[in-house]
């Protein structure tokens, strides 16, 4: 029975999980983290149990030593359940790279090139590709951009209105991110409708920690919300999302603060956590219920934004057939599905209350039976693409 392992590396941690390549279940999945410091820690799920560890790992190639060794002790063998090929997921692929692509020594030296754009990620993402080369030097290893499925976004919608010749040297332009996840979400949604793909306006909401809005014509994405870092757009757990840039300007003549602090106070320290001291939406809809007046200010700021965004893609689509609501929050917070799309009947727009308060896990519907536009939650599954994706790269799967 072959598999596909899935990495998604970070700087100081890498998550990673053992797919099967036929049935596509998850055979095993766990987290390496504190890589560098003085104590490391790793945990290890399978259908069977969970392990957690705690101990000295140096380095990301340490690190895959730690998880294999996982293997060997909680199962499942790899040899039972040998890789096929390694995915990888890496967060800028610039406008270089618009599909799974074949690591190859040119490939990573693009991928690093582009650290520029995506400073924090792409050499960590590059340090998990080397470590991955190290463990398994005879498979084939794949990168998977966040970007790459809004490359067939359209000029118009990935360009900024900056002076032209400064945004061409510096390849500044909305790149979009979430792709893997968009491009999963829009899939399920027609597969579960029973629709072909190539029918169907869509638009999917992406609200986990970071959040993005996409809207996908027919398959294709034809603009997100999320630009030339994943700062632009919603408003997050801790990022602004859009804002006037000449606030930052404005900070930064006021206060003297440096690049670092303003990068720290935009991405870290603001969106919900910002106006209400809290970042996780249980904790945020709780307040808001007890009547705390700053948590139901961010509760109505973050949800006004979605609105915003799903009837700006309502237009530019013209019409949209499906909604979709993924990720923690989107999958999770009934209030936040239900404000998002209220009072908008006339639009063609009606959330059931039942349905939309009703405990399920898997894909549903949550509109009314006479709701025009199909609202559905449909869980994400970003490492099962990416294993998708990486078979496709090594052609074992069309
Ligand atoms: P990430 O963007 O880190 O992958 P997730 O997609 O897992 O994040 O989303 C995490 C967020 O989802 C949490 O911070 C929390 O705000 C939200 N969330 C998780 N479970 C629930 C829940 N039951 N109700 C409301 N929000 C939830």
């Amino acid at each position: 029975m072959s598999s596909v392992l899935v990495i998604n590396s970070g700087s100081s941690s890498f998550k990673y999980q053992l797919i099967d390549a036929e049935s596509e279940e998850r055979l095993a999945s766990g987290l390496v983290e504190r890589i560098g410091e003085a104590t490391g820690h790793v945990s290890y799920d399978t259908p069977e149990g969970h392990w957690e560890r705690s101990l000295e790992i140096p380095d990301h190639t340490a690190g895959f030593d730690v998880m294999l060794a996982g293997f060997s002790e909680h199962g499942p063998s790899l040899d039972e359940h040998p890789p096929v090929a390694v995915g990888h997921r890496v967060v800028h692929g610039g406008a270089r790279f618009f599909e799974p692509t074949l690591i190859t020594p040119l490939v990573l030296i693009n991928i690093e090139d582009l650290s520029d754009l995506a400073p924090l990620h792409n050499p960590a993402n590059v340090e998990g590709i080397k470590a991955a080369q190290h463990a398994f030097p005879d498979l084939p290893q794949v990168a998977v951009f966040d970007t790459a499925f809004h490359q067939t976004m359209p000029p118009d919608a990935y360009t900024y209105a900056l002076e032209a010749s400064i945004a061409e040297r510096l390849r500044i332009r909305r790149y979009g991110f979430h792709g893997t996840s968009h491009k999963f979400v829009s899939e399920a949604a027609a597969e579960f409708l029973q629709r072909p793909l190539t029918e169907l306006k869509q638009i999917v909401l992406h609200l986990g920690n970071g959040a993005s809005a996409c809207a996908v014509d027919r398959g294709r994405s034809v603009d997100t919300s999320m630009g030339f870092t994943p700062l632009e757009g919603l408003v997050m757990g801790t990022r602004t999302g859009d804002m006037d840039p000449a606030v930052l300007l404005y900070l930064q003549r006021k206060t003297r603060m440096g690049v670092e602090e303003l990068d720290e106070l935009v991405n870290k320290q603001s969106g919900v956590l910002g106006l209400s001291g809290h970042k996780d939406m249980r904790d945020l809809t709780r307040a808001a219920d007890a009547g705390d007046e700053k948590a139901r200010l961010a509760l109505g700021v973050y949800v006004h934004r979605i609105k915003r965004y799903v009837g700006a893609y309502l237009v530019e689509l013209g019409g949209v057939d499906v909604i979709s609501f993924t990720a923690g929050v989107g999958e999770n917070s009934a209030i936040v599905r239900t404000r998002s799309l209220s009072s908008l009947e006339g639009l063609g727009i009606e959330v059931d209350a039942d349905r939309n308060e009703a405990p399920n896990t898997g894909p549903r519907v949550i509109s009314t039976d006479d709701s025009r536009i199909t609202v559905l939650v449909v869980p994400t599954n970003e490492e099962l693409e990416i294993a998708r994706q990486t078979l496709q790269a090594t052609g074992a799967r069309k």
